[in-house]
């Protein structure tokens, strides 16, 4: 392939996801079509109900599509069998959710480290590269916190340091500014942004929020499961929305409940 055109890191061919069965049959993705590539942060955008979740689960292998195909790294997944998945997820992918999911009874560093353990890291070499992530996410100071000792955005910060732990070329994050005030979501999506631009990672993430949409690089609008319109940071106009301003707006978990 020419330098030109890069392969896609994930490569979606009319993707399709149907839930049920019968009169119960639900599409919940319909004949998505799309390629991202490294080094861009992709927010994927739509009401309530429009698929987001589902389209970030197939691209990321946790759900199988029910139709079409999916490339991760230029392989062909819709074709691997089950007990191949882990790998790819292992190897390729790193999740952020809205909610943290971390650990309760391990600290910042055992949270980020278990996610080594998990991957065969040997213990002291989890433990230094559990501390450099978190370094590398503002945390410094708060290493060896538990989540019940952290903020919101500090905890959303030590997940985003553990989606890193396996050191994944794609990381997909499901609103993980919802459930933050405007200045600790403002730090969780600049983290997002810079791993995709300084550390050439393709980011996808999914949001309700009007106050990160000057972050993206792409926007994808999502409607009934189909992906409807798309823009880019160059065909949009500046609109960084001054943080004084942005504080105006209410919290972010506020934002999160007015549908577009
Ligand atoms: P979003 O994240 O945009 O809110 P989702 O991907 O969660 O949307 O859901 C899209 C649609 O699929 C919704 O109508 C939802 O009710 C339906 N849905 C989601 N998960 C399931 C499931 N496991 N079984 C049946 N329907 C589902
Ligand atoms: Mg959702």
């Amino acid at each position: 392939m020419s330098p030109k055109s890069p392969m896609p890191v994930i490569r979606a061919s009319e993707l399709s996801k149907t839930y049920g069965q019968g009169a119960a049959e639900f599409r919940a993705v319909s004949d998505v079509n799309l390629e991202i590539g490294a080094g861009k942060l992709t927010l994927l955008m739509g009401p309530s109900g429009s698929g987001k979740t589902t389209l970030l689960s197939l691209l990321g292998c946790i759900l199988r599509p029910t139709a079409g195909r999916l490339e991760i790294l230029g392989e062909d997944v819709t074709g691997l069998p089950e007990q191949e998945l882990p790998r790819v997820r292992r190897e390729a992918i790193g999740f952020v959710f809205q909610g943290f999911n971390l650990f309760p009874t391990l600290t910042a560093a055992e949270n980020v480290g278990l996610a080594m353990d998990l991957r065969g890291i040997r213990r002291n070499a989890a433990r230094q590269r559990a501390e450099e992530l978190l370094i590398e996410v503002g945390l410094k100071d708060r290493i060896h916190a538990f989540p019940a000792d952290l903020s919101g955005g500090q905890k959303q910060r030590v997940a985003i340091a553990r989606a890193l732990a396996g050191d994944p070329p794609i990381l997909l994050a499901d609103e993980p500014t919802a459930a933050l005030d405007s200045i600790s979501g403002r730090a969780v999506i600049e983290i997002l942004q810079r791993l995709a631009h300084e550390k050439s990672r393709a980011v996808v993430m999914v949001t309700h929020d009007p106050r990160v949409l000057s972050y993206g690089d792409r926007i994808l609008h999502l409607e009934d499961g189909r992906l409807v319109r798309e823009e880019s940071a160059i065909s949009r106009p500046q609109q960084a929305v001054p943080l004084e301003e942005a504080q105006g707006y209410g919290s972010f978990s506020e934002t999160f409940r007015v549908e577009f």
